[in-house]
């Protein structure tokens, strides 16, 4: 029996089905019992008949009534149990500050995807993002507009994956990771320019403070590949790439680093 009991329809259904069955159970020790008791003299069936007909059904009501207060309050319990059992897992996946999912959240979904591409036979793509020069905007403003910033960041990749599909996530401080399904490389390409011009054009603002900030970008395109921390490392050395190239760029890792790594 299933106790996956998260709806209101749910618990109806989990209290009816243990009411039955407990009912069930009555009725039958019930007539179990006053047939032995009878045995087969039909002069008595007729002179205790009100007798046994009101025993009937005491012994049926009550236990069933019973039952149905436990099995409902039980199925309530089960309810809350299902529940705050999926708002952890949730909370468990998911960044407090931006929403996004952390890094905990985005491996375990990666990893399921990377192998659902895998069976698929299509191509997946992982970007690498980092704010460039984070620290001096911290120093700078201070901490809280650097939370705005990375708030505003995050809300450019959640936009960006609800209009193009994937996953996104804070992996980090202020670094980022997303994954695609069946782009090409040059689809990848054109995303991740996307995303990093998006960025570069997006206001913070907080009191009197305007500051635009960039990003750097690294990815990778793989075919096949499951393990998920040889694509992300791989992603993290173009990304390294894109910092010493001068930062605000995007810098795909090529097929010879993802067979080395
Ligand atoms: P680079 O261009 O090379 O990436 O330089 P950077 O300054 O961005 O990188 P660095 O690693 O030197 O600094 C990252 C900073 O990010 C330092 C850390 O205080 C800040 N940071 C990490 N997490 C948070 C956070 O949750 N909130 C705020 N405000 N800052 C954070
Ligand atoms: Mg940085
Ligand atoms: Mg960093």
């Amino acid at each position: 029996m299933s106790l996956q009991i998260i709806t209101d329809t749910d618990v109806v259904r989990q209290t009816i089905r243990r009411m039955a069955f407990s009912t069930g159970i009555s009725v039958m020790m019930a007539a179990t019992t006053l047939a032995m008791s009878l045995g087969s003299n039909p002069d008595a069936l007729i002179r205790v008949g009100d007798v046994m007909l009101l025993s009937m059904c005491a012994a049926t009501i009550i236990p069933a009534v019973i039952s149905g207060i436990l099995s409902y309050r039980s199925a309530r319990l089960l309810q809350e149990l299902t529940l705050t059992r999926s708002e952890l897992s949730r909370i468990s996946q998911t960044d407090q500050l931006t929403g996004l999912l952390n890094r905990r959240g985005f491996d375990e979904a990666a990893m399921l995807a990377l192998r659902s591409a895998q069976q698929a036979g299509l191509p997946a793509v992982v970007f690498m993002a980092d704010i460039d020069h984070f620290k001096s905007i911290n120093d700078r403003f201070g901490h809280e507009f650097g939370d705005k910033a990375l708030i505003e960041i995050a809300a450019v990749l959640r936009e960006f994956s609800l209009a193009r599909g994937g996953l996104v996530a804070r992996h980090g401080g202020e670094e980022f990771a997303a994954l695609m399904i069946g782009l090409s490389r040059e689809q990848a390409e054109m995303y991740a320019e996307e995303i990093r011009r998006t960025c570069a054009l997006r206001e913070i603002r907080s009191g009197d403070i305007c500051e635009r900030m960039t990003i750097s970008i690294g990815f990778t395109v793989t075919r096949g590949e499951i393990d998920l921390a040889r694509v992300m490392r791989v992603a993290d050395q173009a990304l390294y790439m894109a910092k010493r190239q001068g930062r605000d760029r995007v810098v795909r890792a090529d097929e010879m680093a993802l067979a080395a790594a």
